[in-house]
C-alpha cells in the first residue's frame, strides 16, 4: 500500500495568512515541510480520503494525476476535508480531452445532504455517491473499507482500509474514541496508523487529539492486539495554535509518543 500525505494541517493550514503566531511566521519564513496544505490522503493513485481546499493545489505541487481515481471516502463535512467544488469540475466540460473511470464518493448521508445538487450532475462527473454510516462495512474492489465511529461532529467518521494486503487506520478528524467504539476496532490488526495530533502537546480538547490522547488511544490499541510496537503511527491534522514548526514537533512526537511527524508530500510504503 501507498500512502501520499497530500496535506497535513487542520482548518487554517500552515502558514494560515491570517495569523502572525511563531509557527506561521517561521513557515513563511523558511517554507519546506514547514508548509502544510488542508489534509487528504492517496492512497495507490485510486483512493482519497478526504477532499479538502487545497485538493488541486497539492496534486499540482506534488506532481500527481487524480485521472485513475475510483474511490473517495470523506469523514466528515467540515469544510477543511469536504469541497464540493472538487468534484464539480469533473463533468465533462472541463476535461474534453479525458474520460475518467467513475468515482464512488463514500460520505455519511449528513455530508450528502448538505452537498445536495450543487450544480453538479453526477452522471457528467461520473459520479457514484454511496452513504454510508459508522460500523458498516464496504468492498471497494480491491479495498475493503470498515467505518469508524468518530467522536468529533454528528456524521464524522474515520476508515479502516485493507487492500486485501496490509490494514491501515485513519483516525481524524476525532478525539479519544467513545467506550462503545472499541468493540468495533478490537478485532482489526492494523499495519499502520495515522491519527491526528491537532492539539500537539499545548492543550486538550474533546474532539481532537493531543500528543497525549494519542498515547492513549496507542496504548489501548497495543492491549487490544490491535497494534504493536513496530507498528508505524503518523500524526498529522496540526493546527498552527498548537504545534511547533516540523523539525521541533517531529522531535517532539517522536521521543514522547514513538510516533512519526507527516509533512505534505510523504509517502509511506507499506
Ligand atoms: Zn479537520
Ligand atoms: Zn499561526
Ligand atoms: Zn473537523
Amino acid at each position: 500500500m501507498d500512502i501520499t500525505f497530500l496535506g497535513t494541517a487542520a482548518a487554517e493550514g500552515i502558514p494560515f495568512p491570517f495569523c502572525d503566531c511563531p509557527t506561521c511566521r517561521h513557515a513563511r519564513e523558511h517554507r519546506g515541510r514547514n508548509v502544510r496544505r488542508r489534509q487528504s490522503i492517496l492512497i495507490g493513485g485510486d483512493l482519497l480520503v478526504d477532499a479538502g481546499p487545497d485538493l488541486y493545489a497539492s496534486c499540482a505541487d506534488l506532481g500527481l494525476s487524480l485521472t485513475e481515481l475510483r474511490y473517495a471516502l470523506i469523514t466528515h463535512s467540515h469544510p477543511d476535508h469536504f469541497q464540493t467544488v472538487n468534484f464539480a469540475f469533473r463533468q465533462k466540460g472541463f476535461r474534453l480531452q479525458t474520460d475518467l473511470r467513475p468515482l464512488t464518493v463514500v460520505a455519511s448521508p449528513l455530508v450528502f445532504a448538505k452537498w445536495g445538487g450543487a450544480g453538479v450532475s453526477d452522471d457528467s462527473a461520473a459520479l457514484a455517491r454511496v452513504s454510508c454510516l459508522p460500523n458498516d462495512r464496504l468492498s471497494l474492489p480491491p479495498y475493503r473499507v470498515h467505518a469508524i465511529e468518530a467522536t468529533h461532529i454528528a456524521e464524522a467518521m474515520n476508515y479502516v482500509i485493507d487492500d486485501g494486503r496490509h490494514k491501515l487506520l485513519y483516525a481524524s478528524d476525532t478525539g479519544l474514541y467513545r467506550e462503545h467504539v472499541w468493540e468495533t476496532v478490537k478485532d482489526h490488526r492494523f499495519d499502520a496508523v495515522i491519527m491526528e495530533c491537532t492539539l500537539g502537546n499545548r492543550t486538550r480538547g474533546p474532539t481532537h487529539m493531543s500528543v497525549g490522547d494519542m498515547k492513549t488511544m496507542l496504548a489501548r490499541m497495543r492491549e487490544l492486539g490491535c497494534i504493536d510496537d513496530s507498528t508505524p503511527v503518523y500524526a498529522t491534522h496540526f493546527s498552527h495554535q498548537q504545534v511547533e514548526p516540523h523539525e521541533s514537533l517531529s522531535r517532539m512526537l517522536l521521543e514522547e509518543a514513538g510516533v512519526h511527524c507527516a509533512y505534505d508530500g510523504l509517502v509511506v510504503t507499506l
